[in-house]
Formats: structure tokens, sequence, C-alpha cells
């Protein structure tokens, strides 16, 4: 049983995460989804809304799980038997800080890769602050997000 882990804000669940899911959920048998509890960021989810939109998301995706966590990833990792943790890799400019955050989880857990995927080009320029950003002015993403996660950003707004 490989397990893999996917952790993040997750601030809310976009289209681009779910293809990064979709492809990992090809690769490992089971994918967590770990939404981290940050207290240094400012959400505009809670936590409990968060694991709940990626539970909507997730929908069919039937090895895929979500939790939160506050600890380490690299000790969460260790915890569950994790192989491996998945990032997204969409420009030259995540590459700094996935690589850096790498090195990292080597160093705090030297058993657990880290896997850098590359989204289909569709969600390249995407990410949730942009999608928040896009709904508060009314602007059309129904392709880029499910309909859940439109109506929870809107009732947020309103
Ligand atoms: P974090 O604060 O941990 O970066 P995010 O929710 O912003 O949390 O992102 C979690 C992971 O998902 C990151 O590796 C990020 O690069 C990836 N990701 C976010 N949006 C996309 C997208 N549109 N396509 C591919 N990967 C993405």
């Amino acid at each position: 049983m490989r397990k893999v882990i996917y952790p993040g804000t997750f601030d809310p669940v976009t289209y681009g995460h779910m293809d990064i899911a979709k492809r990992a959920a090809k690769l490992f048998d089971e994918v967590i989804f770990v939404v981290a509890v940050n207290p240094t960021k400012q959400p505009l989810f809670s936590v409990e809304e968060r694991v709940y939109l990626l539970r909507e998301a997730i929908g069919e995706l039937d090895n895929a799980t979500v939790t939160s966590s506050e600890k380490l990833i690299a000790e969460f990792a260790r915890e569950n038997s994790a192989v491996a943790l998945i990032r997204g890799l969409r420009h030259v400019s995540d590459f700094e800080y996935e690589f850096q955050m790498a090195m990292m989880n080597y160093h705090l857990n030297p058993d657990v890769s880290t896997i850098l995927l590359i989204p289909d080009e569709k969600y390249i320029h995407l990410n949730s602050t942009v999608i928040k950003d896009i709904v508060r002015l009314g602007g059309d993403v129904q392709e880029y997000i499910p309909a859940v996660v439109h109506r929870a950003i809107k009732d947020k707004f309103s």
C-alpha cells in the first residue's frame, strides 16, 4: 500500500489542485490531502471549510482522502507511513520555494521523497488567490472550480 501526501493550504481547492491529485492517484494506492493548519497565514476559509470543500471536490476519486494537520508534514508522513509528498509545479517561480521545502523535508525525514508534478497547461496560471478575486468581482470561473466552491466563495463575500 503506497501512500502519498498532498499537503497545502487549499484556500480553496481548484481544478488545478485536482489535476495534480488525479495524476498522483494513478501513481499511488492512496492520496492523502493534508490541509495545513498554519497560524501565520490568514486564509479566507477555516480549516473545517477547506476540508469540507476538498471532500466535495474529490468526488469519484475513490483512492483519495482528506484530513488536516498542525504538525510538520515530514512528521505527519512518518506517522502515516507515506512514501512521498506531492506538490504542484506551475512556473519557474514555484521551483525555488518547492526546492527549498523539499530540501528541508529531506532534512526532517530522509525517507520521504518529494515529487513535483506539472498540471495540464489549462491550469498553469491558476491559483486560489486569483480565483477568489475573480469570484468576488463577479467573473466567470466555472471551468476552474467546482460549483460548491464557487458558492462558498460567493457566500463569504455576500
Ligand atoms: P501552499 O500554501 O502550501 O503553497 P496551495 O494550496 O497554494 O498551498 O498549493 C498547494 C500545492 O498545490 C502547491 O504545491 C502548489 O504549487 C500546487 N498548486 C496550486 N495550484 C495549482 C495549479 N493550478 N496547478 C498545479 N498545482 C497547483
